[in-house]
């Protein structure tokens, strides 16, 4: 395939992010097997299963599950599932396109996999909800395993969901907690797994600060997004780097004031109320203009194509860090850097999840627990290095973090598949 004519008619910002650095490493003299690098733009394996559920009322009925297994060179498939009905077979493979690299940047060893079923889990009983999740399991066979493929929780999936899947894949295998992360902590889950994409995120916020010489005690951050990701990692720019938060969104609308926000009040409002509206001493405003608000660092960190060409002109930012997946199209990704915009790529900024679920197999497969203490010195070390290998390839090519983080990971990705073999 001719790289530059994908170029031309993908719009899938993955993709063309990727097609960039493969025609940039191709003048790189260390790549091994320059051949190789098409590699990473095609999927190993994608599985499209017809799931049967039998509903409470007795009635039959089936649903669509898939399982894209990207690429498993540096170690076992790796990623999510999602129960939502616009879960398909393209938006598996590019979020399981994401994962090999995400794994990748961290230098852990897994590749990347994602999936999921098309459904509403709200039309759904809890026990309609675990006996399609085990009926899942079963289709999905052998194809998972703790050294196969691991699937976690994303969209719509918890610790319950990873814990029926646990006791399913138990009546045809070995016991193996190992098989899923993200399980409760009763049942093999690790400590510190629920703030730590938020806490990846919060580390990376403070390497782009120190970086770019912007005093983080007197910085304003707005949060798209009050979910996992941005609450924690908002309540820990507050308390462990000083931080102001001065806006946060839910899918309803968002929240502002140039003061700051209180959090916790925040929180509690959002819980009691699911929803923003109404909290007292902040302008209410559309998540769109929130984008826009004045501030320092702009954390996009609830959805996929957040930042478009709409709206990348009008980010007043000098920092945006991506907590969310894909959450920059690639023609606003290019006006953020002719606007001199610091982009940290999801790849890195949102590593933190992955790299608490890496310590939660490695915890299952040696029967030996951490505590939080251990936990978060390792993130805060895997993060660390992550970020300074990005930063080190950006200063020594002159590339955009994202660029620089495409390339390593991909780099990392074809040195594996060279000296394995093909
Ligand atoms: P979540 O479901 O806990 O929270 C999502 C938040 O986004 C909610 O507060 C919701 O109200 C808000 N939201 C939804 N639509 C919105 C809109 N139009 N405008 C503003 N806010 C909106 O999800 P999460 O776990 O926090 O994940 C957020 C993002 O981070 C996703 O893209 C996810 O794929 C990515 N991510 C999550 C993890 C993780 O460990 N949870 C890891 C890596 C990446």
């Amino acid at each position: 395939m001719s790289t530059t004519l994908a170029k031309s008619t993908t719009t899938d910002s993955v993709v063309h992010y990727t097609l960039e650095a493969i025609d940039q490493m191709r003048l790189w003299s260390t790549i091994p097997d320059p051949d190789l690098l098409q590699a990473v733009l095609k999927p190993t394996r994608q599985i499209v299963l017809e799931i049967p559920l039998r509903r409470d009322d007795g009635k039959y009925e089936t649903f669509q599950g898939y399982r894209v297994q990207h690429n498993n060179s540096r170690g076992p498939y790796k990623g999510g599932l999602r129960f939502h009905p616009d879960v398909d077979v393209n938006e598996a493979r590019t979020l399981a396109h994401l994962m090999s690299l995400k794994t990748a940047v961290a230098n852990i060893p897994f590749g990347g996999g994602k999936g999921g079923i098309a459904v509403d889990p709200r039309s759904l009983s809890v026990y309609e909800l675990e006996r399609l999740t085990r009926s899942f399991t079963n289709l999905l066979g052998d194809n998972i395993g703790p050294y196969r493929d691991i699937p976690a929780p994303d969209v719509n999936t918890n610790g319950q969901v990873m814990a029926w899947i646990v006791d399913e894949y138990a009546k045809k295998h070995d016991h193996s907690l190992g098989v899923v992360t993200g399980k409760p902590i009763e049942l093999g889950g690790s400590l510190g797994r629920d703030e730590a994409t938020g806490r990846g995120v919060m580390i990376a916020v403070r390497e782009a600060a120190r970086e770019r010489g912007c005093d983080i005690k007197k910085a304003r951050v707005i949060f798209q997004g009050f979910g996992n990701v941005s609450s924690f990692g908002a309540r820990l720019i507050e308390n462990e780097l000083g931080g102001k938060v001065i806006g946060v969104s839910t899918s309803k609308g968002a929240i502002y004031n140039e003061k700051g926000i209180d959090l916790l009040s925040a929180e509690a409002h959002y819980h009691k109320n699911r929803d923003l509206k109404d909290f007292p001493g902040v302008t209410w405003m559309t998540n769109d203009e929130l984008l826009v608000q004045d501030c320092d660092i702009l954390i996009p960190g609830a959805l996929e194509k957040a930042i478009t060409a709409a709206n990348a002109r009008d980010i007043k930012a000098s920092i945006l860090v991506e907590a969310a997946n894909d959450c920059t199209d690639f023609e606003a990704d290019k006006i953020l850097n002719e606007r001199n915009i610091f982009v940290v790529p999801d790849i890195l900024a949102n590593a933190g999840g992955v790299v608490v679920s890496y310590f939660e197999w490695v915890q299952n497969l040696s029967n030996h627990y951490w505590d939080l203490a251990k936990v978060r010195q390792e993130l805060e070390r895997i993060m660390v290095a992550a970020y300074a290998q990005t930063s080190s390839v950006a200063g020594e090519h002159k590339y955009s973090m994202r660029m620089a983080a495409y390339t390593s990971a991909i780099e990392r990705i074809v040195r594996a598949m060279a000296l394995r073999g093909v």
